[in-house]
C-alpha cells in the first residue's frame, strides 16, 4: 500500500513535531511517523532561555507559561567541595517575560503539548508507526517505508522526507554519514529522586551543575512533581573503575564525590530506576540530499552539559519547516535548498560545541577567564544562553589562552549534488 503526502516527518519528538506544526501551519499535507504511544518516556528536561523564539513560533508560550513546569530562573555551577557559585539570573540580562523566562520540563508531558500542537495545526500523527527504511530512487530520497503496530507495512511517498528520528539518525546511518567525536565520548547515568532538597524562593527551579573531581559533572534539575532529575555524566573509564558496572551501583558512588550533591539527595529516596546511555556527540556529515532534510539530535547531537539540545532541536524543526514551505512553492527539493539551513545550525552547533571543549579542559575556568576579559562575560552568557548565531570569535580566542579551541568540523553542509560534485 502507498499514501502519497507533501511531507512525511520520521519520529514525533520536539524537532518533528516543530517541523510538522510548522508545515501545517502553512496549509500543507504532512504526516508524521513516531514508533512509540505517546506520552513516552524522554530524557532531556531543561530548556535555556532562546528556546522562547521558537516556541512563540509555535504559539506555544501562553500555554507553557499556564503550565505546571517548574520555572527556570537561573543555572549555578558546584565545585567539588561543595560550594556553590552564584547563581546566574537570566533577567538580569534579558527581559523577564519573554526569553528570561524559561522552564523544566517533564518530557512525556513537553513533547505531548508539541505533538497536540502538530495535530491541532493540521498535521497527521501516526502513533505505533516504526520507520524501516528510507527510500531513494537514484540520487533522490522518495519516501519510506513503515510497519504499523500490527505489523502492516506501507510505503509513504512525499518529495521531501525530513528525518528526526532523534539519536537513531535513520537516514544518516543509513547511509554511512554519522559522525562521532571522541573527545565528547561520555556516559550518563541517571536517575529520579522524590523529597530531595531544593533551593528556596526564585532559586528553586535552577539548573545545578555539579563537579565530580576533574572528571566529570552531576545535572540536578527540579521537576514539578517533587521529583529530582539527577545524572551524572563522565568517561565511561572512570565510571566504570575497579569494574563497577552496574548503572544504580555507579551512580550511588559518585554522589560521594560532591557534597552539595551527597546533601541534596539525603532528605530523598530515587524511584529505583537507573538509566544509562552512552554514544554521545555526533553530527551528520551532510544535513540534506535531494528529497531529504535531518533535524534535531538526527542531525547533530552535543554533549547535553549545557541543556542545548531542545533548544536546537526546536530552532532546527521551525527553520526546516520554513524551508520546506519555500521549497513546496518552489517545487525546489534540492539538497541545495538546504545550504542556509545547514550554515545557521552548523554555526550554533560549533559555537556551543567550542565552549563544551572549554568545560572539560581543566585548564580553563570560565570566571578566571571573564576576571582577565570582562568583555566575554556578556558573550558567554549569549552563548551558554542558546543565541548561538553570533560571531562569537572573540570569546573563542579568549578561551584559547588556555585550551586549545577545536576547529570546526566539516560537516552539515548538504550533499552535492551529482552534477555539482562533478562539475567542482
Ligand atoms: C543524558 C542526556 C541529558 C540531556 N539533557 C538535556 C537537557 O537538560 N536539556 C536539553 O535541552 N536537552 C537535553 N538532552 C538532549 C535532548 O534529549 C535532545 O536533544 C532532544 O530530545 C532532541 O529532540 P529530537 O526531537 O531531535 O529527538 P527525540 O526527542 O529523541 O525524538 C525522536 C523521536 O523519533 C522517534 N523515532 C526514532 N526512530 C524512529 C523510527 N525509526 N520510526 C519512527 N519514529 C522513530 C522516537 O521514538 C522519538 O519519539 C539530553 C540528552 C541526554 C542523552
Amino acid at each position: 500500500m502507498t499514501e502519497h503526502f507533501d511531507a512525511i516527518v520520521i519520529g514525533g519528538g520536539p524537532a518533528g513535531c516543530a517541523t510538522a506544526s510548522i508545515l501545517a501551519q502553512h496549509g500543507h499535507n504532512v504526516v508524521v511517523l513516531e514508533r512509540e504511544k505517546f506520552p513516552r518516556y524522554h530524557i532531556g528536561e531543561s530548556l535555556i532561555p532562546f528556546t522562547y523564539p521558537a516556541l512563540e513560533k509555535l504559539g506555544l508560550v501562553p500555554l507553557m507559561k499556564d503550565s505546571c513546569f517548574i520555572k527556570k530562573y537561573s543555572v549555578q555551577f558546584v565545585s567539588p567541595s561543595g560550594r556553590a557559585s552564584q547563581p546566574f539570573y537570566f533577567y538580569n540580562r534579558y527581559d523577564r517575560e519573554t526569553i528570561a523566562q524559561t522552564w523544566q520540563v517533564l518530557r512525556s508531558e513537553f513533547d505531548q503539548i508539541l505533538m497536540d500542537n502538530a495535530r491541532s495545526k493540521g498535521a497527521q500523527v501516526r502513533e505505533e508507526v516504526e520507520v524501516l527504511e528510507v527510500q531513494k530512487e537514484g540520487d533522490r530520497f522518495v519516501g519510506v517505508r513503515a510497519k504499523d503496530k500490527d505489523g502492516k507495512i506501507t510505503e509513504y511517498r512525499a518529495p521531501i522526507t525530513v528525518d528526526a528520528s532523534g539519536r537513531q539518525a535513520i537516514a544518516s546511518v543509513q547511509n554511512g554519514w554519522r559522525r562521532g567525536d571522541p573527545k565528547l565520548n561520555k556516559v550518563a547515568v541517571w536517575t529520579y529522586y522524590k523529597g530531595a532538597k531544593r533551593d528556596e524562593g526564585v532559586d528553586g527551579g535552577a539548573t545545578t551543575v555539579a563537579f565530580v573531581p576533574d572528571k566529570g559533572w552531576f545535572w540536578y534539575i527540579p521537576q514539578h512533581n517533587d521529583f529530582i532529575s539527577v545524572g551524572v555524566v563522565a568517561e565511561a573509564k572512570y565510571l566504570t573503575r575497579d569494574g563497577v558496572k552496574d548503572p544504580q551501583a555507579i551512580f550511588e558512588r559518585e554522589i560521594k564525590q560532591n557534597k552539595w550533591i551527597e546533601e541534596h539527595l539525603a532528605c530523598g529516596k530515587s524511584n529505583g530506576e537507573y538509566r544509562i546511555t552512552g554514544e554521545y556527540t555526533f553530527r551528520s556529515q551532510y544535513c540534506a540530499a535531494d528529497g531529504l532534510v535531518m533535524v534535531g539530535d538526527a542531525f547533530g547531537f552535543l554533549d547535553p552539559v549545557f541543556s542545548s539540545g531542545l533548544m536546537l532541536a526546536l530552532k532546527s524543526g521551525v527553520l526546516a519547516g520554513e524551508t520546506i514551505h519555500e521549497a513546496l512553492l518552489e517545487k525546489d527539493f534540492s539538497a541545495a535548498k538546504f545550504t542556509e539551513y545547514g550554515r545557521v545550525m552548523s554555526e550554533g552547533i560549533e559555537n556551543m560545541r567550542k565552549l563544551v571543549y572549554a568545560f572539560y579542559d581543566p585548564k580553563i575556568s570560565f570566571r578566571t577567564m571573564v576576571d582577565r576579559y570582562p568583555e566575554t562575560h556578556g558573550m558567554l552568557t549569549d552563548c551558554l544562553s542558546g543565541d548561538v548565531n553570533k560571531d562569537y570569535s572573540g570569546l573563542h580566542r579568549a578561551s584559547s589562552d588556555w585550551t586549545t579551541v577545536p576547529d570546526d568540523l566539516p560537516y552539515g553542509m548538504p550533499l552535492p549534488s551529482r552534477e555539482a560534485a562533478a562539475t567542482a
